[in-house]
């Protein structure tokens, strides 16, 4: 059979070839299969369209997962990219946004309150449940000691300046949205974030 032959031909040039060199005989991927959709890490996921949660500019995201309720298996994200079908991000996506993987997922994530102590170098965990009522008793008690309805010239000035507050590009734009609304309402002046409100 030709067919046949000509492939034990092959296996036999095949082995001399790596006897004469010494050489392991490797299989090298072509450009062509190593680029095939197969390969790639994206190739049996989960695609879930979704926004970026950081600011306002809003770029469409989507988010690869594997495993779900019918496999059996517990779903994890192994890819977040710009969606290239979205009009606003046409598939990019800036550094914040190319770190949504992190967020989600990271090991480094803190998940708990941490506090540190008036005079204390060291930050613990707090549970919600004692920091909650623990930050609304500080801020009445500042708020009660440092608030200014009027200024030195009688004027309503209605402002806080011994509260200070910050928040983070890792904050997303709603969270910046609600501490804002809080600040207002406190009469508070100090107040930095990165998100574009
Ligand atoms: S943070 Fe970056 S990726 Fe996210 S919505 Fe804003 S511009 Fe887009």
């Amino acid at each position: 059979m030709p067919k046949e032959s000509s492939r034990r031909e092959f296996l036999k040039r095949s082995a001399k070839g790596a006897a004469v060199g010494g050489a392991t005989a490797v299989t090298v991927p072509t450009a062509a299969a190593e680029n095939s959709p197969a390969t790639l890490k994206t190739a049996n996921t989960t695609k879930t369209n979704s926004i970026c949660p950081y600011c306002a500019v809003g770029c469409s995201v989507v988010v690869h997962t594997i495993g779900d309720k019918s496999r059996n298996v517990k779903p994890s994200i192994v890819h977040i990219e710009g969606d290239p079908d979205s009009p606003i991000n046409r598939g990019t996506l800036c550094s914040k946004g190319a770190s949504l993987e992190e967020f989600v997922q990271s090991d480094r994530r803190l998940t708990t309150v941490q506090h540190r102590a008036a005079g204390s170098r060291e930050w613990k965990r707090m549970s919600w449940a004692e920091a909650m009522p623990k930050m609304a008793r500080f801020i009445k008690d500042s708020r009660d000691k440092g608030f200014e309805a009027e200024d030195a010239k009688g004027r309503t000035v209605n402002c806080l300046k011994n509260i200070a507050m910050i928040g983070g590009c890792t904050d997303t734009n709603e969270i910046n949205y609600l501490l804002s609304k809080f600040r207002f309402g406190l009469g508070m002046v100090a107040y930095e974030n990165q998100s574009r409100l």
